[in-house]
């Protein structure tokens, strides 16, 4: 096994459970691979690798499942009272919060974004995740239907849960979407196999030890490490699974889709973005520009919803390119545990070379470079710069790709084109999210009227909430996370008819 080499600046206790001897937790218990294979995990900002995990395979998929499946079927999870699978979410909540600083560095040093993000955003947004749908574990019911058929029957619906999830996360955010997935799920009563991200499984690895501190009963909740085809790919094509809940690009999202046609599970996808942020010229300039800068350089420009392509009236086009020009030169790149970082590395060497592959394709298509470029001046780590391009045109691969970086296209308009936009806008197989910048209240809701997203922001981007329903139109998704609305994700409604 390699040296292992762990930042210097984590604390101990971090670094005592990094350098642990990683387990999965299947059935209650924590366990290696079956074949005792273990994958390498990296630290983004350095290349070094700081840790081993198991690798699961097909065989370690179907003993998850198979407690998942028992868990179910035994009726224990599902008979237990939903004040009680509330308050069990509530707990894995409260110790959550307790170790806060511990679980955003590691966040930090196994996804590479700056500590102080993944302490105000990740784990807080994922800790509150955990309490909004314990509350919903109490709150999910049918209704009574008045029939036409015929007086004399008494009808109503019931929603129960749909039984095994195998949950497939990306490595974005690792803990907040193992969050996200996670707790509508237990709050309906279903039985998971949760499969980490093989770049970020840290943190979902400590959650596991969590959840078992909390006291979910053993299989309520399996989590594994492993790569896609070796573990997802078994996991959404397991006949025992009803249910998969996917979150990652929509290449792996079509594969999804095929696994899942064997038994016909149920299918959720949150997939990729190349969401627009519109700005008029009567926006509050200074908002825009900070909004919009914030709007894809957030995360690294790793988020399915980063505002990649930001149209712009011509009349405020130079000084608006100039803000979010000024704002990506201005930002500080170093290692995410480094307290000077305000952003920090790609998350691996592969979306390093995609990233900087694509601000070269661009280049080499005759855009125009306003801010940063593909070489990020650094010693060591795969950090890419932010970087503004201009002078782009519909056909190129960096307008219509999503390229999941620090890079945005910025694009001109003008009067005469005011009510084309929104078709500019909708130009794209994707439809995830957008956002529009302007005073002039009817013009927003016009906007955001014709635009074909499952979001969109006006004067503010990247705006979350656990109550706010999350999810794509076109490719870039199935179903909606969050919100009232995940509850439908993860429970089947049943109509009962009683003749009177
Ligand atoms: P990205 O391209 O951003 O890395 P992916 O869509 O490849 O995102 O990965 C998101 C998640 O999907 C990860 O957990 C990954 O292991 C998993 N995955 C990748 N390929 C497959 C596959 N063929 N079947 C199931 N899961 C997969």
């Amino acid at each position: 096994m390699a040296t292992i080499a762990i930042d210097p600046r984590v604390s101990s206790r971090t670094a005592g459970f990094v350098s642990t001897d990683h387990r999965m937790l299947v059935d209650g218990r924590f366990v290696k691979a079956a074949s005792g294979k273990t994958f390498p995990v990296y630290n983004p900002a350095t290349g070094d690798v700081i840790a081993h995990v198991p690798e699961a395979e097909a065989e370690d998929v179907n003993r998850a499942v198979l407690a998942a499946r028992r868990a179910f079927d035994d009726g224990a999870w599902v008979r237990m009272a939903p004040s009680e699978r509330g308050r069990l979410l509530w707990k894995l909540a409260d110790l959550l919060e307790k170790n806060l600083d511990e679980f955003a560095e590691l966040e930090s040093l196994d996804n590479g974004k700056p500590f102080a993000i993944a302490r105000v955003a990740d784990v807080p947004y994922s800790v509150d995740m955990f309490r909004y749908m314990g509350g919903w574990a109490t709150k999910i019911t049918g209704s009574t239907i008045p029939l036409s058929c015929g007086y004399d029957f008494h009808s109503y619906t019931v929603r129960e849960p749909v039984g095994v999830v195998g949950q497939i996360i990306p490595w974005n955010f690792p803990l907040l979407m193992a969050a996200w997935k996670l707790a509508p799920a237990l709050a309906c009563g279903c039985t998971v196999v949760l499969k980490l991200a093989e770049q970020t499984p840290l943190t979902g690895l400590r959650l596991a030890q969590l959840i078992d501190e909390a006291g979910f009963p053993p299989g309520v909740v399996n989590v594994l490490t492993g790569y896609g085809e070796g573990a997802g790919a078994p996991l959404a094509a397991h006949d025992m699974v009803d249910k998969v809940a996917f979150t990652g690009s929509t290449e792996v999202g079509k594969l999804i889709v095929k696994a899942a046609t064997g038994n016909l599970k149920k299918v959720t996808l949150e997939l990729g973005g190349k969401s627009p942020a519109i700005v008029f010229a009567d926006a509050k300039l200074e908002q825009a520009v900070a909004g919009t800068a914030s709007a894809i350089f957030f995360n690294h420009g790793q988020c399915c919803c980063a505002g990649s392509r930001l149209y712009v009236h011509e009349k405020v086009f130079d000084q608006v390119v100039e803000g979010v020009g000024k704002i990506a030169e201005d930002i500080k790149l170093a290692p995410g545990l480094d307290p000077s970082s305000q952003m920090g590395p790609l998350v691996s060497d592969e979306q390093y070379r995609k990233v900087v592959g694509y601000i070269e394709s661009g280049i080499a298509e005759g855009a125009q470079v306003a801010a940063g470029g593909p070489v990020s001046g650094m010693e060591r780590g795969w950090f890419v710069r932010p970087t503004v391009l201009t002078n782009t045109n519909p056909r190129m691969k960096v307008v219509q790709e999503e390229i999941f970086g620090p890079v945005v296209c910025a694009v001109p308009f003008s009067d005469a084109e005011i009510d084309k936009i929104i078709q500019r806008a909708n130009d794209t197989v994707y439809g995830l999210a957008s956002s529009v910048w302007t005073q002039n209240l009817s013009l927003a809701h016009k906007v955001a009227r014709g635009i074909r997203a499952g979001t969109v922001w006006v004067n503010c981007h990247n705006v979350f909430d656990a109550s706010l329903p999350f999810g794509g139109y076109k490719q870039s998704g199935w179903g909606r996370e969050m919100g009232e609305q995940v509850l439908n994700n993860y429970t089947e409604t049943k109509a009962v008819t009683v003749a009177l």
